[in-house]
């Protein structure tokens, strides 16, 4: 009998557990020709999530709690719950029920047909704000041009699942900038999707906000692109291009004498358009050098090589 290991990693989830827990149950329940297990990582929550996960495993005995040492992050808590799972599929899912876990047959019976990864793909974005749609529209766009040969689909988030030839490829992937979408992906093998549409967070509150949704889509495109570190190399070429000829025009006008004609007099005090010229140079200056700070950054991360997250301990009960 196949085994299918559903990972959901919870942050502060105290209002969901329960519920959670039901839904799953009733999608799985079913499904009586596999084996299932439920791999919920608490990641350092300090609300009672810990103390209800440990108390739900009387009733579910295929749940299994992975407890983290402190709040690591959505990233580390999955890659967490994707090295302690032993299925022979995976299915990462958020705990608040926004990826509808109806779907899952679904993807089974896709998996079952020869695909090694089936994403979960979100039909529409109606339920996010516009500024929410316009900022994920630019990002999946930039991705696209970014990563090259790997395509990271859009609006495909956690949810999906992964035969475990992928989750072991995954789970040997070391970087600590994780960013879960990019990197199955980038490892390959027949992949199709599943389409659906997002409900709103039943309970709790999103725990990504303007700035985090920033950081995950630095994050994403660090990790797969050192394009962007060129783009200094680009703009100069383009400064000195322009430079170049502005120069040029004005030797040409100082030889004719028209410098001191009424044509330019008083249309621009020269000092402005040079402290014009330097300021727009500097801020070029400054975007390139904070591009490749980033980078630097990111590497120094990678190279103290730390565990991207630490188990306190698993929990399990007994057969
Ligand atoms: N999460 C986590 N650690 C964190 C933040 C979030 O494990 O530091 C979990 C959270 O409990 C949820 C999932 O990651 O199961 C997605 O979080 P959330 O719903 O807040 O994100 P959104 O749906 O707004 O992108
Ligand atoms: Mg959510």
């Amino acid at each position: 009998m196949k085994k299918i290991s559903i990972v959901v990693p919870m942050y502060n989830e105290e209002a969901m557990v329960d519920s959670f827990l039901a839904r799953i149950k009733q999608v799985i329940d079913p499904l009586t020709d596999y084996q299932f297990e439920i791999v919920a990582v608490n990641d350092g929550s300090r609300d009672a999530t810990l103390a209800l996960l440990i108390s739900a495993q009387k009733k579910e005995p295929r749940l299994k709690v992975v407890n983290l040492a402190r709040n690591f992050g959505h990233e580390p808590a999955v890659a967490a719950g994707l090295h302690v799972a032993t299925g022979d599929a995976v299915i990462p899912i958020d705990a608040d029920l926004q990826d509808p876990p109806e779907i899952i047959p679904e993807m089974i019976q896709k998996w079952q047909e020869g695909y090694f990864v089936v994403n979960a793909r979100r039909a529409s974005r109606k339920e996010d704000s516009m500024m929410k749609r316009w900022t994920a529209k630019k990002f999946y766009d930039y991705m696209q041009k970014l990563s090259g040969k790997i395509k990271v689909p859009a609006n495909v988030g956690h949810y999906r699942l992964i035969d475990r030839k992928v989750v072991d490829e995954v789970n040997l992937l070391s970087e600590t900038n994780r960013v879960f979408r990019v990197q199955v992906p980038y490892i390959g093998y027949k992949t199709t999707e599943v389409l659906f549409a997002r409900a709103k967070r039943e309970h709790g509150k999103s725990h990504y906000n303007y700035r985090s949704m920033f950081d995950l889509a630095i994050n994403a495109i660090i990790s797969s692109s050192i394009k962007p570190v060129y783009w200094g190399l680009k703009i100069a070429i383009g400064i000195g291009v322009i430079t170049g000829v502005s120069s040029l025009t004005e030797l040409v006008l100082f030889t004719i004498n028209l410098v001191n004609s009424s044509l330019l007099n008083g249309i621009n005090h020269p000092l402005w358009l040079l402290l014009n010229v330097l300021f727009f140079v500097t801020t070029i200056l400054l975007f390139v050098l904070g591009i490749i700070s980033i980078y630097v950054g990111k590497t120094f991360v990678e190279a103290q090589k730390r565990p991207f997250y630490i188990i306190e301990d698993v929990v399990e009960v007994q057969e």
